[in-house]
């Protein structure tokens, strides 16, 4: 079954007995994937690796869980001329539908034009697109007149459109990926901990890192001895070398007819993404925005503005729609800050390299590419275990991960496989297994975690005090909560989930 094959507590004794081969600061997708491809390595290469990764926070809780869901090439990436970069993302999509087909699906994605100039321009791209995924395509492109257009999207001002296509890439359950990556390198034996944050580091005796950690789930400080540190903070690297561009999405009552996802070049040039969301698939994610952050990235909320400008621009096809907000949520771009280019412009490309100190840092990139970036830190990293990796090849998610995967996310997964006493609850089975996969499995700890990772209901619905109660009791009693931590725990959502006056 999966899951973490370590308790936490017994990750964190690792972190502390032993000289790691390799701590990973970050539990995002980077970090994840670092630790899957090197204990895979390690795995093939019949060489004992210790491997450890902490994440300040939950896992998956920073940019990784928060992003548009998408697993794409970048169709507006050509604009840039960034060909190599498109054709790697398009490489990755294909492995990923093949290595995660329970968690990665094929989503076609409906692109009107406005005018015939746009039609051949557009055209040209996603004839591009097609191309660069070569053999490698898992939909081919077609054109649909106005009229079919009418047809298949009744609700869609039609005004100015000369006619659309249908393209394909994938839609991601983002959070669950960066999980499952941890499971696989737990299960071959990686001290995977959330709530440990490592504050400093430097070399010490031996070339070996010292690396101060702090126990942020009420334990003390410790030394982690490692001989290679990956910094995979994602956005809260401090080198200065990055720059910090928030994207904001908006849930809004479902705008589509069918579960096609729209692709639609704004006015302003900016590509508005409408995804078909929730459990249900009542509703729609609306995104994105891409203003430069200058706060801290451990506060990242929507703002009245970015609410705005995401409601005019699906307002703009789709005018009769109230498109009032259920949820939002934010998260940080960590792009590599180059010159002063506009921020939807800069590169989405990466760079991985070692600073002067000798740590290896991860900056950069999309969630797409983070498998062919894992490969590449990995081999940098101990060139001896051998290039191989097998993280292209070796599924995720078990023995049959499209029955497990869903079923899990459904929470009915841990129902059946955990069978444990029931607390009375308004909660419906699936809901309660869910928490208790949550807790039991997943290392979640707050509820923010069980609403934000190992589910995305905190971005289904307004949340109130009285709707969330029945989570939280759930989850505290678990976990032996008292009435005060409760409170503060809902506080918490509630905050998170707050959306501008
Ligand atoms: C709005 C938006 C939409 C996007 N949409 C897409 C998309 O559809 N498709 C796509 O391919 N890409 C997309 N991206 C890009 C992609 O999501 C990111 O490039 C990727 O998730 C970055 O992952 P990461 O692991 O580097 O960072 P993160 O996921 O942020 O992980 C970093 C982790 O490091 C931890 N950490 C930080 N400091 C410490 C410390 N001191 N000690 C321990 N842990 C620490 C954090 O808690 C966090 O969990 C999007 C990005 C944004 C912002």
């Amino acid at each position: 079954m999966s899951g973490f094959r370590l308790t936490r507590a017994e990750s964190l004794e690792r972190l502390r007995a032993d000289v790691l081969d390799v701590l990973i600061v970050g539990g995002g997708i980077n970090g994840a994937g670092i630790a899957r491809d090197l204990s895979l390595r390690a795995g093939l290469a019949k060489r004992p690796l210790r491997i450890g990764l902490a994440d300040k926070g939950h896992f998956s809780a920073g940019t990784s869980g928060r992003n548009s869901q998408l697993i794409h090439g970048g169709l507006r990436y050509l604009e840039n001329l960034e060909f190599g970069l498109v054709r790697e993302a398009l490489r990755e999509r294909e492995t990923l539908l093949r290595i995660a087909p329970h968690l990665v699906e094929p989503l076609p994605m409906l692109i009107p034009f406005h005018g015939a100039f746009r039609r051949a321009y557009f055209g040209v791209g996603l004839w591009l697109y097609d191309t660069l995924a070569g053999r490698r395509n898992i939909g081919r492109r077609r054109h649909v007149s106005r009229q079919t257009l009418a047809e298949m999207e009744p609700d869609m001002a039609l005004d100015g459109v000369f006619s659309a296509a249908v393209y394909y890439d994938c839609k991601v359950h983002s959070a669950r990926l960066v999980l499952e990556n941890l499971f696989d390198a737990s299960s071959r034996g990686a001290a995977i901990v959330n709530y440990c944050a490592a504050v400093s580091w430097r070399r010490g005796a031996e070339d070996v890192f010292e690396v101060r950690c702090e126990d942020r789930d009420g334990g003390a400080a410790f030394d982690v001895r490692a001989r290679r540190v990956v910094d995979a903070r994602g956005p809260w690297d401090d080198s200065g070398k990055l720059r910090l561009v928030r994207g904001s999405h908006i849930v809004v009552p479902r705008l589509t007819r069918d579960d096609r996802a729209i692709a639609h070049f704004n006015a302003d040039g900016r590509i508005l993404f409408i995804i078909p969301w929730g459990v249900h698939g009542d509703l729609s994610l609306v995104g994105t925005t891409d203003i430069d952050h200058s706060g801290s990235a451990d506060r990242v909320r929507i703002s009245a503005e970015e609410v705005a400008y995401l409601r005019n621009a699906a307002g703009a096809l789709y005018p009769h729609a109230a498109l009032e907000p259920v949820a939002a949520y934010s998260s940080l771009r960590p792009l590599i800050a180059a010159g002063k280019e506009s921020a939807a412009a800069a590169s989405r490309g990466h760079e991985i390299a070692f600073d002067a100190e000798g740590v290896l840092k991860i900056g950069g990139g999309k969630y797409t590419t983070y498998r062919a970036m894992s490969e590449q830190a990995a081999s940098l990293l101990f060139p001896d275990l051998g290039g191989a990796s097998a993280t292209g090849t070796a599924p995720l998610g078990g023995p049959d991960p499209a029955a497990e995967g869903v079923l899990r996310f459904h929470g009915v997964h841990a129902r059946e496989a955990l069978r444990l006493p029931r607390f009375p609850s308004p909660l419906d089975d699936g809901e309660a297994a869910a928490i208790e996969f949550a807790v039991r499995r997943e290392m979640a700890l707050r509820l923010p975690d069980l609403m934000f990772v190992s589910t995305y209901w905190g971005h289904e619905r307004r949340w109130s005090r009285e709707s969330l109660a029945p989570y939280a009791e759930y989850m505290g009693r678990l976990l032996g909560w008292t009435p005060e931590r409760t409170a503060e725990e809902t506080a918490a959502v509630l905050d998170m989930t707050r959306l501008p006056e």
